[in-house]
């Protein structure tokens, strides 16, 4: 069976960060889930209806999701998340490649909540959630592992 892949949008090169730019993944292993289809891409902040650009955003100690400029965005985070969730339901995908450190996609860092580049342990909504429904979440530093557990599937 081909596995699909959820993957980060900016991944891929679209510019669908808060600075209006990619984080493109330059990886062997992109190019060959390209060619074989698996790839599902999303961007859950984009999805949760935030624009492009935005102002950054960092999950503070209460759990509530602010921008720099002082806005609670909790609720577009959510629906991002749920976003996601729904389309790993539909596409029955169980593995999800997601940017590491951000306030949705981060699987083992984000951002402290003070805006001064500090990262802790932790994880974005969108990553948590995923793992709450037992889809496996892996960073850009993990993709060879993905790759053994795919490939051994
Ligand atoms: Fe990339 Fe995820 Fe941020 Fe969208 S929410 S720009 S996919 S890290």
């Amino acid at each position: 069976m081909n596995h699909k892949i959820l993957i980060s949008s900016c991944f891929l090169g679209n510019n669908v960060r808060y600075n209006g730019k990619a984080k493109k993944l330059h990886h062997h292993y992109i190019n060959t889930w390209l060619a074989e289809d698996r790839l599902v891409v999303i961007c859950p902040e984009m999805s949760g209806g935030l624009s492009v650009p935005r102002a950054p955003a960092e999950i503070q100690k209460s759990g509530i999701i602010m921008t720099q400029t002082g806005e609670n965005v909790s609720e577009a985070f959510q629906r991002g998340a749920q976003h996601a969730l729904e389309v790993c339901l539909t596409h029955h995908i169980n593995f999800a490649l997601l940017k590491e450190s951000s306030p949705s996609c981060g699987s083992q860092f984000i951002y402290d909540g003070s805006f001064s580049q500090k990262k802790i342990p932790g994880q974005g909504v969108t990553a948590a959630l995923l793992k709450d429904h037992d889809i496996q979440v892996f960073c850009e530093n993990d993709i060879e592992k993905l790759a053994m557990l795919i490939e051994n599937q």
